[in-house]
């Protein structure tokens, strides 16, 4: 197992095996564009735009264009393996990290980190009660300057 550390966290190369074993039982191809794309979002640890993922991805495939990145993008988003996050009307960011966490996000240069913290279960049920509502889903997000914006 080869561990790439990233901004503290140990992001596992069997989280790309496992998304790859995934794709094949929903019966969809394993492209080396799409796997390429799930590596870098699974390992990256950011949370790239299109443009980005498409950058990053000509590298390797210099033919490939930002139709097959869409595609590919939408498809991985529909079999769940990749998590779209839109934010007001900046471009969407995708997320390889598909479990529920929250994030923080730089008011200067839109720059989007995981923000692991224990999920806000009771704002929902409080929620349900003071409203009557049947809740489906929160969204919380913390605003402020990175480190980089701030020196
Ligand atoms: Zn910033
Ligand atoms: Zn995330």
């Amino acid at each position: 197992m080869t561990h790439i550390l990233i901004g503290g966290e140990t992001v596992s190369k069997n989280k790309l095996d496992y998304a790859i074993v995934s794709i094949k039982k929903l019966n969809i191809r394993v492209t080396p564009q799409r796997v390429a794309i799930l590596e870098y979002l699974l390992t990256s640890g950011l949370h790239p735009t299109v443009d980005e993922i498409y950058r990053a991805v000509k590298n390797k495939f210099p033919s490939i264009c930002l139709t097959t990145i869409y595609n590919n993008l939408n498809t991985l988003c529909e079999v769940g393996l990749v998590r779209e996050l839109k934010f007001g009307n900046t471009p969407s960011r995708f997320d390889g990290n598909v479990k529920e966490h929250y994030h923080i996000i730089c008011n200067n240069c839109n720059t989007v980190i995981d923000l692991h913290y224990p999920l806000l279960k009771e704002i929902e049920v409080f929620a349900e009660q003071i409203a009557d509502f049947k809740v489906s889903h929160h969204r919380f997000e913390v605003y402020g300057e990175c480190t980089t914006c701030s020196a």
